[in-house]
């Protein structure tokens, strides 16, 4: 079976707490991979291709300046990350996801996920070139 990989972002409201390392380890502690990581910081063009799916939505304006007020931490994880991520308003979000214990509001919401499979490819692309995202042999 191939290996299921994705992309979780931590957003600018997290990194600004200081909890990359708290994040990550939300990940690890479930089993996750991580097989690419960086710290980008968004160019306004960068982050209305990223987000072009929702360009038609009210937030969009918001989503984008929020995207690009500081730097973000791309990764690629090996395995399913919605489940630990929790639900895009955290107020809905189940007990010991990351957005329950790290988000601020449905906007500023710590993590940003791939919805799917396919779309998981498409941002995977986005971020890394192949010679990135790293095969983990050991372990
Ligand atoms: P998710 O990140 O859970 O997949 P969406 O794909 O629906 O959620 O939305 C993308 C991002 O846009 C959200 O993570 C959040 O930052 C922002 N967003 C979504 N819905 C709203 C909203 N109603 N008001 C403000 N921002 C929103
Ligand atoms: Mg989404």
């Amino acid at each position: 079976m191939a290996i299921e990989r994705t992309i979780s972002i931590i957003k600018p409201d997290a990194v600004s707490k200081n909890v990359i390392g708290k994040i990550y380890d939300r990940f690890e502690s479930n089993g996750l991979k991580i097989v690419a990581a960086k710290m980008k910081h968004l160019t306004r063009e960068e982050a209305e291709a990223f987000y072009a799916v929702h360009k038609d939505r009210p937030f969009f304006n918001d989503l984008v300046d929020f995207m690009v007020s500081g730097p973000v931490v791309v990764m690629v994880l090996e395995a399913k990350n919605r489940e630990i991520m929790g639900a895009t308003n955290p107020e809905n979000a189940a007990e010991g996801t990351i957005r329950k214990d790290f988000a601020n509001n449905t906007s500023e919401n710590a993590v940003h996920g791939s919805d799917s499979l396919e779309n998981a490819k498409i941002e995977i692309d986005f971020f890394f070139n192949p010679e990135e995202v790293y095969v983990r042999t050991i372990g």
